[in-house]
């Protein structure tokens, strides 16, 4: 069996500016799945998933990420696995960025935001922070510690503030230090968790989301929590580091052509699509180490995002995917961007549960055993 699994496709040379690639698959939704046709990706252990290949539905293709997190993952073990690790960063001047990818209806908000009962990494991570700054705070009595957020939109190639919801379309700029700043940018100081849920909260309702056919509140745009932590010495030579946590709930990665969308939705497609299209090519210049220029600044996303993406910055990208044929194509369409490369394996696991046997059944079998025993 380990000799089938010989690339690892998000891996690339090894360098700190790799971008970590998770995948997240949601539960099977009865609801989404009108044809009854079952799932058609499943998990094959912690770092792999198997996807029925439309051109051959004999044969499946078997993808391997830095981590692979099952349907049956909870937000705490995605928080722990994928994001936790980063957050100490930020405490030290250093920056991060977390993103949620994938197509609507996947789960990057219930990944992200999640509710009240099932917590996302937002609020996870906001929480870890005060957590850590308070313990450094105990422990290095000579640094103080300030924390404070932005919250903000890319809509249609526009950058729009949601903390001051009136604001017109803001300029990124890029300081002496190559850091990327936002003249205009409302920063609202915290002082604890409870202090960022109260302006946190009213301020996501200010998202713009408009219906498409595919999803009745698709979310047309990027949105962008940014949480900056300033460590200042108190004595002399009084040395400031300032950290950036981003956490991002990227628009849809659906191919809008199919979705139905017309006139001023399309120009809207094009856009997202713009920036969607250059974070790709982004992470992927970062990520086989490809050399060139990384084109940040073909997009507002990327431009905002280029010292806390690549660099000396930690990202991770969580990559949402669906189970139902529906999403099929988006499905595989995200899992492309996520991994370079892939197997094609001969096993055919749908038919293992819905096709009725046929000539070759003892020998398929067999094989069925084979994949089902590292199946979930
Ligand atoms: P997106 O933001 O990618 O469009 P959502 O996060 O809104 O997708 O998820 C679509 C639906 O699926 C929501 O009803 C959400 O609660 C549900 N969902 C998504 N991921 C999970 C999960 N891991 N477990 C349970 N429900 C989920
Ligand atoms: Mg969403």
């Amino acid at each position: 069996m380990a000799q089938r699994v010989t690339v690892n496709e998000a891996a690339g040379p090894k360098r700190t500016a790799r971008v970590r690639v998770a995948v997240r698959l949601r539960p099977y939704m009865d609801k989404q799945d009108e044809k009854g046709e079952g799932p058609c990706v499943r998990g094959l252990g912690p770092q792999i998933l198997e996807i029925v290949n439309w051109r051959n539905a004999t044969e499946t293709l078997r993808y391997q990420f830095d981590m692979f997190h099952g349907d049956q993952t909870t937000q705490q073990e995605v928080f722990l696995c994928s994001v936790k690790p980063v957050i100490p960063h930020i405490l030290n001047g250093q920056n991060a960025s977390v993103f949620a990818y994938g197509p609507t209806g996947a789960g990057k908000t219930h990944t992200m935001l999640g509710s009240q009962e099932q917590p996302g990494v937002i609020p996870r991570a906001v929480r870890e922070v005060f957590q850590l700054v308070r313990s450094q705070m105990k422990d290095q009595d000579e640094w103080e510690f300030s924390v404070g957020m932005s919250y903000l939109e890319i809509y249609n190639e526009k950058v729009l503030d949601l903390l001051s919801p009136n604001s017109q379309d803001l300029p990124i700029r890029e300081d002496k230090d190559k850091n990327i700043i936002i003249p205009g940018l409302t920063h609202t100081p915290l002082s604890s968790f409870s202090d960022f849920h109260t302006h946190f909260v009213p301020a996501s309702l200010n998202r713009t989301t408009a219906s498409t056919k595919l999803n009745q509140r698709s979310s047309r745009s990027h949105a962008i929590l940014l949480i900056k932590v300033v460590k200042c010495q108190r004595v002399p030579p009084h040395r400031q580091q300032t950290g950036k946590l981003y956490l991002v709930d990227l628009a849809g990665s659906e191919d809008n052509r199919r979705t139905g969308n017309q006139g001023i939705r399309l120009k809207e497609s094009g856009a997202i699509n713009l920036s969607l299209f250059t974070l790709s090519k982004v992470v992927d210049c970062l990520n086989t180490g490809a050399g060139g220029r990384v084109p940040y600044r073909d997009s507002k996303l990327t431009r905002l995002l280029q010292d806390s993406l690549g660099g000396s910055a930690h990202s991770v990208m969580i990559t949402n995917i669906a189970p139902e044929y529906k999403y099929y194509f988006d499905t595989f369409t995200a899992l492309n961007f996520a991994a370079k490369s892939k197997q094609i394996i001969n096993k055919p696991f749908v038919r293992e549960t819905v096709m009725p046997p046929t000539n070759a059944a003892g020998k398929r079998s067999r094989e069925e055993q084979d994949a089902g025993g590292s199946g979930e």
